[in-house]
């Protein structure tokens, strides 16, 4: 969908539709879609500056970096965003080392698609981990070591464990 900047009512534009992407625009290469994202965007112009408030929401599966098992992750996110005219080309250098919320508009017109597309992107984590503390696969055996199947000896103890180990030792 696009918006016409100088076709837009003063009081201003409400979309609230599903977007269809294709998993490959996707900026994590293993990221699947597995419902249609939504958004609702709230688009409204002062003098030649656009404000858009908006949400979006989606359900992805990810595969994990370290353990490799897909997982679930949902998106429900708010943006705060303003496009400014691209003519205000003085400014851009200035804009885009500090501010991440503020773009610019070309031809006139604006397209959501896109938008809606970046703004799920910048949701995404740099490492998608199935869990903060996943323990990824045993690089003796292979196994996931979540499963807890893996009984190989490991060179970095956790220290809790030394601890628990020495304890069951004096309990015999
Ligand atoms: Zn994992
Ligand atoms: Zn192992």
């Amino acid at each position: 969908m696009i918006i016409d900047i100088d076709l837009m009512p003063d009081e201003g534009v409400q979309v609230c539709q599903e977007f269809d992407f294709f998993s490959m625009e996707l900026v994590d290469e293993n990221a699947v879609f597995l419902k249609p994202v939504s958004a609702e965007l709230y688009v409204k112009k002062s003098g030649e500056d656009v404000f858009i408030k908006g949400h979006v929401s989606a359900l992805l599966s990810f595969v994990c970096h370290r353990c490799l098992t897909p997982y679930e992750f949902p998106v429900d996110s708010d943006f705060d965003l303003v496009y400014f005219p691209e003519e205000l080309d003085e400014i851009k250098d200035q804009l885009e080392s500090g501010d991440l919320n503020s773009y610019f508009y070309q031809q006139r017109q604006i397209d959501l698609n896109e938008l809606v597309l970046e703004q799920l992107n910048l949701t995404f984590p740099y490492k998608s981990l199935c869990r903060q503390d996943c323990q990824g696969i045993c690089p003796v055996c292979g196994i996931i070591v979540r499963e807890g199947l893996c009984s190989c000896e490991k060179d970095e103890t956790d220290p809790r464990l030394v601890k628990l180990k020495t304890y069951m030792k004096d309990k015999r």
